[in-house]
């Protein structure tokens, strides 16, 4: 309740815009109290909001007035070695999870920031440095135990619930509360390899053009980001150049040290960079390395869609808005998918992108004075809108929508997928009780 300790804790979500009071916050310590929770919900009339991490950019975990079920109480994760599975708490963070799991020299494809939850992530599909290698996080997953909105705590995997196994892959918190992931693991690190190039904004058209050649013969054994944004003032980053805006492109190596060494030396003889840094480091330390640029507490809004590659076009759009941005933290970070990714058969999973060579387009408006994220919340609009014709096609990434519109929410998945999941949904939910999610409708009898 509001006056208890814990409550604003509780209420607080990553994006310091969101200032929401639910009625109640409940903290299960198990599938039993989310089912109890779920069943006062219904009594009372009062709208659930589901909490993993808290990283929803427009705050679907908290609602005003509602009920939320704050799941941070389970995080717990426990990994097996010898069978190369970890079942992790339905409340986890990545950071939990990759401590576990590289105790063991293991790792599943997690978010690259580390304080995101593990819950809204693998159930919208999940996309992070392992991707190239090992697929999507949803890919990974082998079971997940959930609480349905009846109250029955089921097991979904590919031998039980399948229907429901395939709508939790990519399909978001539609069906149910899921109290517990279970995820394959993979031989990874525990020291893996960095490389990071950094070009200034004068030389943005060609720093990009450059870079999409680099990511088309990118080897599956590794990872890459381009990013458009100010130099941070890290201790990587020579002194002059902090706060300088350019274009990155980020590289992890998960292979052989002189594979990813030849790919490095490809990059800084192919366009020499303004400056780089390369270096081995603990895979925990790469999954921690993005954290600083997006600081819980700031305001933020995001956009994001999906494109085949980095054309003219799109370089246009983006050299040219990039430096009308207001807030030297906006940036657009933007997460190359190939290999692994495209290998996963279309119908395999509800995840709703196209399963080719993908770029993850992504606008951050980040700033911490409200006027100035107002007029940049504008300024990403508008980026996304003048690349908006030269996306793939589909409504874009669930998890990267601040706003769940209905028409793109559809389009993400496409119209049979959509579909598909609605007669799911029908099934497992249909009073639509969770619906703080990229929301599918459920079909009518
Ligand atoms: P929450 O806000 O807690 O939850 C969002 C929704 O997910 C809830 O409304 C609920 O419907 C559902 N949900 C969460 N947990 C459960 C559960 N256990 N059972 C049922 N429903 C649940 N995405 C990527 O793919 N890769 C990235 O690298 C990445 N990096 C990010 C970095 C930052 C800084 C931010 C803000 C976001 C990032 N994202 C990334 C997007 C991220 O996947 C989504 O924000 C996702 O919703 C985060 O999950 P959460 O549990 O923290 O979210």
């Amino acid at each position: 309740m509001p006056e208890d300790p814990g409550y604003d804790q509780g209420r607080r979500v990553w994006n310091g815009l969101v200032d929401r009071r639910p009625a109640v916050l409940v903290r299960p310590s198990g599938p039993r109290d989310v089912a109890t929770a779920l069943a006062a919900a219904r009594a009372s009339g009062l709208e659930v909001s589901v909490r993993g991490g808290g990283h929803n950019v427009g705050g679907a975990a908290v609602g005003d007035d509602g009920l939320t079920i704050d799941l941070s109480t389970l995080s717990d994760v426990s990994v097996d070695p010898e069978t190369r599975t970890a079942r992790v708490g339905g409340g986890a963070r990545w950071q939990q999870v990759d401590t576990a799991t590289q105790g063991h020299g293991l790792a599943t494809v997690g978010g690259t920031v580390s304080d995101t939850g593990v819950g809204g992530l693998t159930l919208g599909g999940g996309f992070g440095w392992l991707t190239n290698q090992h697929g999507l996080t949803c890919d990974n997953l082998l079971s997940a135990e959930v609480v349905l909105p009846s109250g029955d705590i089921v097991r979904a995997s590919g031998d039980e619930h399948t229907d429901l196994f395939w709508a939790l892959r990519g399909g978001g918190g539609n069906f149910g509360v899921v109290t517990e992931f279970e995820f394959r693991l993979h031989p990874v690190g525990p020291i893996i390899q960095l490389g990071l190039f950094f070009w200034e904004e004068e030389r943005g058209a060609e720093a990009l053009r450059f870079i999409q050649t680099v990511v088309d013969g990118l080897p599956r054994e590794s990872g890459a980001i381009v990013a458009a944004l100010n130099a941070p003032p890290a201790p990587f980053v020579p002194e002059e150049h902090h706060f300088r805006p350019g274009y990155a492109l980020i590289l992890a190596g998960f292979g052989a040290e002189p594979e990813f060494a030849e790919l490095a030396q490809h990059t800084r003889t192919g366009l020499r960079p303004l400056f780089e840094f390369a270096s081995p480091m603990p895979y925990v330390a790469l999954q921690q390395m993005l954290d600083e640029s997006a600081p819980p507490g700031i305001l933020a809004y995001e956009k994001g869609l999906y494109l085949d590659s980095f054309s003219d076009p799109v370089i246009e759009a983006v050299t040219s808005r990039m430096p009308l941005r207001n807030s030297p933290m906006s940036f657009s970070p933007n997460l190359c998918a190939g290999g692994a990714f495209t290998e996963v058969a279309d119908d395999a999973t509800a995840f709703g992108g196209a399963r080719t060579s993908t770029v993850l387009f992504t606008v951050a408006a980040l700033a911490t004075d409200a006027d100035v994220l107002a007029r940049d919340r504008q300024w990403a609009r508008d980026l996304w809108e003048a690349i908006a014709p030269y996306s793939s096609g589909t409504g874009g990434y669930v998890n990267f929508m601040t706003d769940y519109e209905q028409d793109r929410v559809r389009d993400s998945f496409g119209a049979v997928k959509y579909e598909r999941l609605s007669r799911i949904k029908a099934h497992y939910d249909p009073e639509n009780l969770l619906h703080r999610n990229p929301n599918i409708k459920p079909a009518l009898a």
